[in-house]
This record gives structure tokens, C-alpha cells and sequence, in this order.
């Protein structure tokens, strides 16, 4: 057998649509397959490769940290070095009220997390989520999901949730004060690149502090640098309760977490039994990997120049088979009539070099979120592989 027939043998497969690449290397923006192809990547794993594959600075920190030690754990035993000073990076890029960190290993995990403890903190039971949000794949994650399809076969999911829409001040008034918390996407990403206004964060925070309900705002897909700003709540002037984050934060390692003020975590002291337990999250190489990210993020320009970079896809983006692009920096939807128009162009792309999908909820438009390291030449590239792809029809 060879390795793709092993791969759908022995792999669990979790779509009928694996892209049956075998890939040898990975390096900023490209991906290098076994039999000498090189691809151009516009996905980054759904956010996660933010400043490349393989950053110089990433890699460096991994090196270092492997020649100390691998895993110890961090909550309830040892003082360590790499994950307290990934906390104290981490609190640098937020709000001075977001100022103690939880790690843990992935997104679900983190959303598991904030959910426990907006619940113990005020000993309320009900939740409030959103339509067509996707905030994981674990039991709690899918509860607060807002895809029916998604959560039937799984019923009975936690109790007390409910699906509000996404961007509507109207139905805020659900929100009450018998609302732990309402979790949200601040830039909903499997709906496709959806976007509230202004005005609607500025009375959502409104409503959580006249209810004493905690924001919790899942930053997964949209922080460390993916809209423009380090996080996608600073486009909307209002500050989270909590915040989750994950994806881009390892800089291609696994790693999580939720940041809150310490007031609010230290509600998980009063009985550790009952507080949020876990072995592995904050890995230590995940964390001095993460660490890098951090720096290489802010200590660069890769932020300053994502508005320019999105407006050149903007610009280039024009045909008429294209009916819309929703964008904040570079987390972009390209919008087609239909998945039947859509899809023999993302195939094409593919076979002429450039890597892109479609969104879990939303399977008329193309994702672009191309590492923030990519350059004008690159976008220029990736642009005219894409226009030619839908013309080839
Ligand atoms: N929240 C959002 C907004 C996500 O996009 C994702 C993953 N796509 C998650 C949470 C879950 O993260 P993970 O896959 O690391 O569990």
C-alpha cells in the first residue's frame, strides 16, 4: 500500500473531500508536495500559520526549549519559564482588565474553559449564543455552536443555551440577569466572514454590564493579527469579559487559552477540584513557541501592512462571477452564486498551485486567509491563479 492508501485506511476521515496532497515540507506561504509540486497557501490552516510555516523565530524557540525539557505540568506543580512569560506577553497585547491567562491545548478547549467559569463565577446557568456560530467540536463547544445540523445527532447537548442572531441589537433583550454569559465570534468565521457593526458591540456591552452577564468573545479565528489589529474586538472600541484564543497562537503548535481579569479566574481557587484541569495544556514548547509568535507579531509590521495586503486582494478580486467579498484584513469569503459554481474552481485552483476551501456553514464562497507574511507579489500571483481558474470553465 502506499501512503495515500494508508492515509484513508488507517486515518479517520472526517469529510468526503480530503485533499489528497502528499505534503513533504511547508515554508512561509508555500507548501511543498512529495512529488516535487509547489503550492501556494491561502488557508493557513483556518488562521493558523499567521506569520508562516516554519517561522525562523519559532522554530528557534522549539529548538531551545527541547533541550530543556518537554512536558511538565504547569497547573497545581512547577514554575515554569516558558508559560509564565507567555502569559505576561499575552496580557501585553489586551486590555489592562484582561490580565490573567489560562492555557490549554485547543480552541474547543479554551471555550470548554470560559464556560465553566462564567458559570461558576456568577452561579447562573443560562448561556447565550449565536446563529451560525462555530466555536468547536467538543460537547460544550458544540452547545454553544449555532448550526442545527451539526448539533442534531449529538442531542442532548448542555441545557440552558440559547441561539440568538449574530449583529441584531433587537434580540440583545434575551440577554437578562438570570445570563451567565454570552459567547460570540467577534467576526463570525464557518458563517462565512459575518460582521456586526459598531453599534452593536457598543450595546451588547451595554446590555452584558446592566445584567451582570460575562462577554466572552471567541478571538480563535480572527486574533493575533488576522483582521488588521492584534485582536478583532479593538476594530469595535469594547473590551470582552473573556477572551479565547487558540489557532494562530503556536505559531503552528498547539495551544490555547482564555484571559480574563483575575478576579473573575480566581473564582477556579475557591475549590480546584472544580476548576478546569488539564495535563497538557500550556506545553511548554507549545508555550516558547507561542512566545515567539507573540513577538514576531509585535515587534514586526506584519499588522500594519494586512489592510494594504487585503486591499490589493479586493482589488484584483474582480470578476463577475464573484458576487461579494466580506472582509476585516485578511480573513476574507469570496462569494460565488453556488458550492456547485464554487467548487470546480477551488479544484482548478489547486491543480494550477493555490491552496483555498470553503467555510464549514457557508459553501458558496472561497476562504482567504493566506499567511500575514505573504508578500504583493505573492497576492499578485495567487490573484491571477484564481481569476484564471474561473475562467477555465
Ligand atoms: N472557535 C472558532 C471561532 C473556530 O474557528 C474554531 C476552529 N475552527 C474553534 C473555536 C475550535 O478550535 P479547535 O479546532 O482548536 O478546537
Amino acid at each position: 500500500m502506499n501512503n495515500r492508501q494508508l492515509f484513508l485506511s488507517h486515518l479517520a476521515q472526517t469529510t468526503d473531500f480530503p485533499l489528497m496532497i502528499e505534503i513533504e515540507k511547508a515554508e512561509g506561504v508555500f507548501l511543498y508536495g512529495s512529488n516535487g509540486e509547489k503550492y501556494m497557501d491561502l488557508i493557513s490552516g483556518i488562521g493558523v500559520s499567521n506569520i508562516g510555516h516554519r517561522h525562523p523565530n519559532v522554530l528557534a524557540a522549539i529548538h531551545d526549549q527541547l533541550d530543556k525539557y518537554l512536558h511538565l505540568m504547569v497547573y497545581g506543580e512547577y514554575v515554569q519559564q516558558p508559560q509564565t512569560l507567555l502569559a505576561q506577553a499575552l496580557v501585553n497585547t489586551l486590555p489592562d482588565s484582561l490580565n490573567n491567562v489560562y492555557l490549554v491545548n485547543s480552541g474547543s478547549e479554551a471555550i470548554e474553559g470560559a464556560l465553566k467559569l462564567a458559570k461558576r463565577f456568577n452561579n447562573r446557568r443560562e448561556i447565550i449564543s449565536c446563529v451560525d456560530a462555530y466555536h468547536g467540536s467538543s460537547h460544550g463547544a458544540l452547545s454553544v455552536g449555532g448550526n442545527e445540523l451539526f448539533k442534531r445527532a449529538y442531542r442532548p447537548l448542555l441545557p440552558g443555551i440559547r441561539n440568538i442572531n449574530y449583529g441584531a441589537i433587537e434580540q440583545l433583550e434575551h440577554i437578562t440577569t438570570d445570563t451567565s454569559a454570552i459567547i460570540l465570534e467577534t467576526i463570525q468565521g464557518e458563517a462565512g466572514v459575518r460582521i456586526a457593526d459598531k453599534e452593536y458591540f457598543m450595546a451588547l456591552r451595554e446590555k452584558c454590564n446592566q445584567t451582570g452577564t460575562l462577554l466572552i468573545m471567541d478571538e480563535v479565528q480572527t486574533g493575533f493579527g488576522r483582521t488588521g489589529k492584534f485582536w478583532a474586538f479593538e476594530h469595535f472600541n469594547i473590551v470582552p469579559d473573556i477572551v479565547v484564543c487558540a489557532k494562530g497562537m503556536g505559531g503552528g503548535m498547539p495551544i490555547g487559552a482564555f484571559v480574563t481579569s483575575k478576579k473573575i479566574m480566581d473564582v477556579f481557587k475557591e475549590n480546584p477540584l472544580l476548576g478546569h484541569i488539564t495535563t497538557f495544556g500550556g506545553h511548554p514548547v507549545s508555550a516558547a513557541a507561542s512566545l515567539a509568535t507573540i513577538q514576531t507579531i509585535t515587534e514586526g509590521n506584519l499588522i500594519e501592512q494586512v489592510e494594504e495586503k487585503a486591499t490589493m486582494f479586493k482589488r484584483l478580486l474582480v470578476h463577475p462571477k464573484i458576487k461579494e467579498i466580506r472582509s476585516k484584513g485578511l480573513m476574507m469569503a469570496v462569494a460565488f452564486d453556488s458550492f456547485e459554481v464554487l467548487k470546480p474552481i477551488i479544484d482548478r485552483c489547486i491543480d494550477n498551485g493555490v491552496i483555498t476551501d470553503w467555510f464549514l456553514y457557508c459553501d458558496n464562497a472561497m476562504r482567504i486567509a493566506p499567511p500575514l507574511t505573504i508578500n504583493f507579489e505573492e497576492i499578485q500571483e495567487a490573484c491571477q491563479c484564481i481569476l484564471q481558474s474561473i475562467n477555465e470553465d
